[in-house]
């Protein structure tokens, strides 16, 4: 007879980690299935993470009210979340974002708490080294605005996860069936049932749902830089960068990566980049990314530090899954199995807060949140 629980969250990333950590807490009897981070990415099979990596930014000023709402709740919980875990994870070196929407951004902020100002490129050149030239507006975001890490993040959910009596599978699933009781799961995981499912599986895990979402996986490739820089950096965010092929990029400043490089991550988004199939996700993982965006990414960094001096550069591939809402999918897809999916490039920050609103799902009946259920609907493709 398989192992029975109230809930089965499927994918332990960073809505997955954080949403088995509220459920567990409320008392539901909960396991959550998914794998480390595979060994060595060029002969992994998958499945792969979005998250594989030493700093993710954390900001409230938003692109939506609900992004920043979201961001500002999580931020909120990151000190709670770290002293039950023993596991530090923010850092909160700033933010300048450069954009033609800052006025936005900076509503947005304020709506939801937030410090962010505005400020000039001469204040920013003076302050950090950054030199803008896009002629677009700037903000400056202070503490707690950084960066996370979110290898740690996900490390301190599962630990709390584990404190609160849930179980951890460090293995994937490969089928979700309907029986008379709820769902069975099998796959690497073993063989277990579950009364309700919630689905948090990324990029992947699509084979595990009767109908396909409307996600949009596009690959992004990031370069970072070992370099020698005087003083700290914030992190950044940059419409219009140097290089034109680049509709944005963004950076978060040194940290010490696995390799002992002490590197500053660059990425950003390619002009008319195009969805990653399915099937294609795996080989996309494995490579080693996109040349052309590696070279624009390079020029933007020289450009955004002049005189900076690199000492080794090095580049790896990432998925960011978009939906067709540009916020996350949060809601029952079928009876008895709700989804959180869709982070759209932004939602490591906020991640405790959407793992929260899913696991409120199996919580009430009823949405009771002043964010309005509509902003989260899984819209199928
Ligand atoms: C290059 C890059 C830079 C980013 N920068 C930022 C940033 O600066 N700030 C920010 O807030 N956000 C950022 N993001 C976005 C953020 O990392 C993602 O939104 C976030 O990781 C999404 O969380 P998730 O839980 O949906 O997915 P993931 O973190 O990818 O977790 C999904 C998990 O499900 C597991 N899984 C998949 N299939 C199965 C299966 N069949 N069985 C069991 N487990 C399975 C995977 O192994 C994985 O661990 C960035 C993303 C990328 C790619």
């Amino acid at each position: 007879m398989p192992a029975s629980y109230e809930v089965a969250v499927i994918g332990r990333g960073l809505i997955g980690s954080a949403a088995a950590r509220h459920l567990a807490e409320a008392g539901h009897k909960v396991v959550v299935i998914g794998p480390d981070e595979p060994p060595d990415r060029r002969t992994s099979q998958g499945p792969f993470c979005s998250h594989p990596d030493e700093g993710r930014i954390t900001r409230i000023a938003g692109r939506t009210r609900v992004w920043s709402e979201l961001a500002a709740r999580s931020i909120a919980r990151y000190t709670d979340i770290a002293n039950r875990s023993g596991i530090e994870f923010h850092s909160t070196c700033g933010l300048v974002s450069s954009s033609p929407k800052i006025s936005e951004w900076l509503e947005n902020s304020e709506l939801a708490g937030g410090k962010a100002r505005a400020v000039d490129t001469d204040w920013v050149a003076a302050e950090t080294g950054i030199s803008l030239t896009n002629g677009h507006p700037v903000l400056y975001e202070g503490a707690p605005a950084g960066y996370i890490n979110p290898r740690r993040l996900v490390n301190a959910q599962t630990n709390l996860v584990e404190q609160a009596h849930g179980l951890v599978i460090r293995e994937s699933a490969s089928t979700l069936t309907e029986g008379l009781d709820g769902y069975q799961i099998d796959g690497d995981c073993g063989s277990l049932t579950a009364e309700r499912v919630l689905v948090t599986t990324g990029a992947f895990g699509s084979e595990l749902l009767n109908r396909p979402l409307d996600l949009r996986r596009m690959p992004r490739t990031t370069v970072t830089a070992e370099m020698s820089i005087d003083g700290d950096l914030p992190s950044l965010i940059c419409v219009d960068p140097p290089d034109n092929r680049l509709e944005e990029i963004y950076w978060v400043p040194p940290v010490r990566y696995p390799d002992g490089r002490i590197a500053l991550k660059i990425g950003g988004n390619l002009r008319g980049s195009e969805p990653v199939t399915q099937e294609a996700l795996t080989q996309w993982f494995q490579s080693d990314g996109d040349p052309i965006e590696v070279e624009a990414l390079k020029n933007s960094l020289l450009g955004l530090l002049p005189g900076v001096e690199i000492i080794s550069w090095a580049q790896k591939p990432c998925v960011v899954t978009n939906t067709s809402t540009d916020h996350p999918y949060i809601g029952w897809v079928e009876s008895g199995v709700a989804v959180a999916l869709g982070g759209c490039g932004a939602a490591a920050k906020s991640s405790d807060e959407l793992g929260r609103l899913a696991a409120e799902l199996f919580n009430s009946e009823n949405w009771n949140d002043s964010l309005p259920s509509s902003a989260f609907d899984p819209i199928f493709s």
